[in-house]
């Protein structure tokens, strides 16, 4: 079949951009370069591989999971079902992380990301804080997870470490800096059902009503912090209140402030030792 051929194909099942996208993806040309070689024919097997990613789409397959890779922070990122698509709020997290830690430190740090999936956040820190010095863990309870962030590591060239672990659980080391985007939705939460039905439920759902795991981090945090540090959550956009109760009750003497996402709800929580401010 022709490029046309395909075109046309698919944009009877699906939308014309995720055509486009899908099919310059397959054959390595991007849109544009893909509408001057309309005439060009492809071989079976790529059409064979289009139709079935079409199909996917078509039930309901995130985008990202059929390319195998989403845009994150300015880099490509390899992502797949073992992994949560990194979200515009989690790029928002790194942003606003990068200016405390900016603010705060003028040192080496050492940084972990709790739950770190696709390795995002740790690899997107790992990269742009390239002012100072970072020794950065990735830690994840799950080896298909990690594998993938080993790729995107890879392939961005970056040194890290890995850690396969749940939470802080154990975890002896010291850091500046503890970051995460924790599982955080309840079970009785209505979610988009193309995030339920494709996204991994290990990386969304956390029991207590979403709270389970900024519980869990929090209680014994302490062990794990140096003795000026900052923490970064992610949270549910109705959870502050009871997140920052949690924090209370399990540090003392720190800054905490909440920021809001592009949306204009709750979305990060930072947590900073009151000897930063100076
Ligand atoms: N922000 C994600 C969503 O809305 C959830 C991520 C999470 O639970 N950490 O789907």
């Amino acid at each position: 079949m022709k490029i046309e051929e395909l075109l046309i194909y698919a944009q009877s099942k699906i939308h014309k951009d995720h055509a486009r996208i899908l099919l310059g993806n397959l054959l390595n040309l991007n849109p544009l370069e893909l509408l001057i070689h309309l005439e060009e024919d492809v071989s079976n097997e790529k059409v064979e591989l289009y139709k079935k990613e079409v199909e996917a789409l078509r039930n309901n397959k995130p985008l990202q999971y059929v390319l195998g890779y989403t845009n994150f922070y300015g880099n490509k990122l390899i992502v797949n079902e073992n992994v949560l698509i990194p979200r515009f709020e989690t790029e928002e997290l790194v942003e606003n992380t990068i200016k405390y830690i900016n603010k705060l430190f003028n040192k080496e740090i050492s940084i972990i990301d709790l739950g770190c999936g696709s390795g995002a956040i740790g690899l997107t820190l790992k990269q742009k804080l390239n002012n100072i010095n970072t020794d950065v863990t990735l830690l994840d309870i799950s080896d298909e997870a990690l594998e993938v962030a080993k790729k995107n590591a890879d392939k961005l060239n970056l040194q890290v470490n890995f850690i396969k672990n749940d939470m802080l659980e154990n975890i002896n080391k010291k850091f500046d800096v503890i970051i995460s985007n924790p599982p955080y939705i309840s079970y009785d939460e209505k979610i988009e059902s193309v995030v339920k039905d494709n996204e991994p439920h290990l990386a969304l759902y956390a029991k207590d009503n979403g709270l389970e795991y900024y519980k869990r981090i929090l209680s014994t945090i302490e062990n794990n912090l140096k003795e000026e540090f900052l923490i970064a959550f992610e949270i549910g956009y109705t959870q502050k209140e009871e997140i920052t109760s949690i924090i209370k009750e399990h540090l003392k003497n720190v800054q905490i402030e909440c920021l809001k996402d592009m949306q204009n709800r709750d979305r990060m929580i930072f947590i900073y030792s009151n000897n930063l401010l100076k």
